[in-house]
């Protein structure tokens, strides 16, 4: 049995930073089976970083660790993980995990370990990181929505349009402002995400499509 020293917090994290388990790699393994007992490991560089034990028993896994939060004292946890299947190809059976956390219980194939307990990413509001929206994207959307409610045509590459008839004059002018400070943003991010700004580090960048 392993040790825990994360002192992870709840948040939008993606979800490559967190350890996980994944049924469909116990399944494919041939772990579960009743009355099995494996000693789950992960690694970094070649060094165990942390363990868990799980014991298979009938319609579930029981997940033993120990787990600390920053210098409090190490906590023994031991909880059980129900188990579902549902029918898959040629007669076989796909296993998945029951979200353990309170209130949740949904079908998932992935556990993260974003606490102090194994939950989905749903419970710990988790996003893959192509997944992620960009500030850029952001900004754009933001931008379109205003486009739209001035009735421009729809783009921030595109010209600015015309007031639309019976708004007023200040209004017409604050949202042109936001709009365009919104465009600026996104434009800005794609720049800088294109490299077409000078070099450097690139700070909008987190998509799994991206070389830098
Ligand atoms: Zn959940």
């Amino acid at each position: 049995m392993g040790g825990y020293g994360s002192g992870r917090k709840f948040g939008a994290g993606c979800t490559e930073d967190y350890r996980s388990i994944d049924i469909r790699r116990w399944q494919r393994d041939g772990y579960l089976v009743p009355g099995r007992y494996l000693d789950w490991q992960w690694l970094q560089n070649g060094e165990k970083v942390a363990a868990i034990s799980v014991k298979v028993e009938t319609g579930r896994l029981r997940l033993i660790y120990y787990y600390r939060s920053n210098d409090a004292e190490w906590e023994n946890l031991d909880y059980p993980v129900s188990l579902q299947t549902t029918a898959c190809h040629y007669g076989r059976e796909r296993y998945w995990f029951t979200c353990p956390a309170v209130g949740c219980g949904r079908r998932v194939a992935v556990l993260f370990l974003g606490g102090k307990i194994f939950a989905c990413r749903h419970c710990y509001r988790l996003v893959y990181k192509s997944q992620r929206e960009t500030a850029d994207d952001r900004a754009s959307r933001r931008a379109e929505t205003i486009r739209r409610r001035l009735g421009w045509q729809a783009g921030i590459l595109n010209l600015e349009g015309d007031k639309p008839k019976g708004m007023h004059w200040r209004t017409f002018e604050r949202l042109r402002a936001i709009q365009d400070r919104f465009a600026g943003r996104c434009l800005a991010g794609i720049l800088a995400r294109l490299r077409i700004n000078g070099g450097g580090k690139n700070r909008f960048c987190c998509t799994e499509s991206c070389t830098k």
